[in-house]
């Protein structure tokens, strides 16, 4: 089969590799119809998460089922599906209350495994014309409808983007009147920005300096903020003294900032006085100063264990500085982590098929698996409105 390659550090290849095979009988075989290429794809990339260099890369697939294990219940040859990035048993301590992304048994001494990810349980990546789906009865998420119909770049994005940037803003309970910040305005950060307004949210400012992206947040409904064109802080206070609600309407001082913030971008933050350069410490700092009193922040950005390449040395040490008493005095409540997938795809699914929702929109560029070399060399430059990248195998 054909598949993408990350050969070395900044080295795609797109070639023949031997096909994904069944294994278990609780496997089925996927035959892809469309596969996206995530920021997180990035860091393996530029070699700053190691560890699947002459692997097939890629977790985000969507396709039709054309083999089924024996031992296969509830997928059947031709059902249309896509699977979660993080695989899961259905059946752990983890996985039964919902924490799919922590699996204890797919991915054995460590918690969570993934397709095509560093550390993740081994499993081959789905940028490929097969993949290979264990556990098929918990992971298979069934899909109406037919591949390359007007669901095709919707369906594709319930495998990680979507349900990513919705767990953003479910893991801190955002709703109707909340003013939410985001940063970044990747394809995780737009569909959490999407996935607010969905929930309600008054206003929602993203804060990112490319300006297709910035463009694309306002076209959600976003108030775009370009860090590069002023301190975002002050950029947003700014707007917000123009916007009183609540307590203002009784004399008290309003408070300025906003009641939730989401990190969409994690450890590779770019410097926001120089974008040259990378500053992983300054998006939590400016989402303290932020934050209003009693608000609830989310960190879903990739953060590593280690990161050895890096230039501020807390992090190369996994121990990253952040404002811990500013945070504490303002009683903010904080989550983090990975996505659970599985809480969310099938809802996210039914909003998709009942015209709710249509997260395609932030979908930039539809490729042939061949033209990955080029998608990620772009990609990794911001270059020429690249946001998000889906790969069609077929
Ligand atoms: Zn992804
Ligand atoms: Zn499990």
């Amino acid at each position: 089969m054909k598949a993408v390659v990350l050969e070395e550090t900044r080295k795609i290849s797109v070639r023949e590799v031997p096909d994904a095979e069944m294994q278990d009988t609780t496997d089925v075989l996927l035959r892809i119809t469309s596969t996206a290429i995530c920021g997180t794809d990035l860091h393996f990339y530029e070699g700053r998460m190691r560890g699947i260099e002459g692997g097939v890369i890629g977790h985000e697939p969507l396709g039709v089922v054309e083999e089924v294990g024996s031992a296969v219940i509830n997928v059947k040859k031709g059902d249309r599906v896509t699977v979660p990035t993080h695989i899961c048993c259905g059946f752990c301590a983890m996985c039964v209350e919902g924490h799919s992304s922590a699996c204890l048994t797919t991915n054995p001494g460590a918690a969570g495994a993934a397709y095509g990810y560093p550390n993740k349980g081994g499993y081959q990546g789905a940028q490929a014309e097969l993949l290979r789906v264990p556990l098929a009865d918990a992971n298979c998420l069934k899909l109406p409808g037919e591949p390359g119909d007007n669901w095709e770049d919707d369906f594709v994005l319930l495998a990680d983007a979507f349900t990513t940037g919705y767990h953003g803003v479910a893991v801190i309970e955002i709703a109707p009147s909340d003013t939410v910040v985001i940063f970044g305005a990747g394809s995780v950060g737009l569909l959490a920005a999407y996935s607010a307004r969905l929930r309600g949210a008054a206003r929602v400012y993203v804060v990112d300096a490319i300006a297709e992206r910035l463009e694309k947040a306002g076209e959600l409904g976003a108030i775009p903020i370009n860090f590069l064109q002023g301190d975002p802080v002050e950029q947003i206070r700014e707007q917000q003294s123009k916007w009183r609600s609540g307590p203002a309407f009784r004399q008290e001082k309003a408070l300025g900032g906003v009641t939730c913030a989401i990190d969409c971008i994690g450890f590779q933050a770019r410097s926001k006085t120089d974008y040259s350069r990378e500053d992983p410490l300054w998006v939590i700092d400016a989402i303290a100063d932020l934050i209003n009193p009693a608000g609830r922040v989310a960190i879903i950005g990739v953060w590593p264990l280690k990161d050895p390449s890096g230039i501020e040395r807390s992090l190369k040490q996994g121990k990253l500085e952040v404002p811990w008493s500013k945070l504490f005095n303002n009683n903010v409540r904080i989550a983090m982590g990975r996505d659970d997938d599985k809480r969310w795809n099938s809802k996210l699914r039914d909003m998709i098929i009942n015209g709710a929702a249509k997260p395609s929109q932030i979908v930039s560029h539809r490729l042939a698996l061949d033209e990955a070399p080029d998608a990620f060399e772009k990609f990794d430059r911001r270059a020429d409105g690249y946001i998000k990248i889906i790969l069609k195998p077929a």
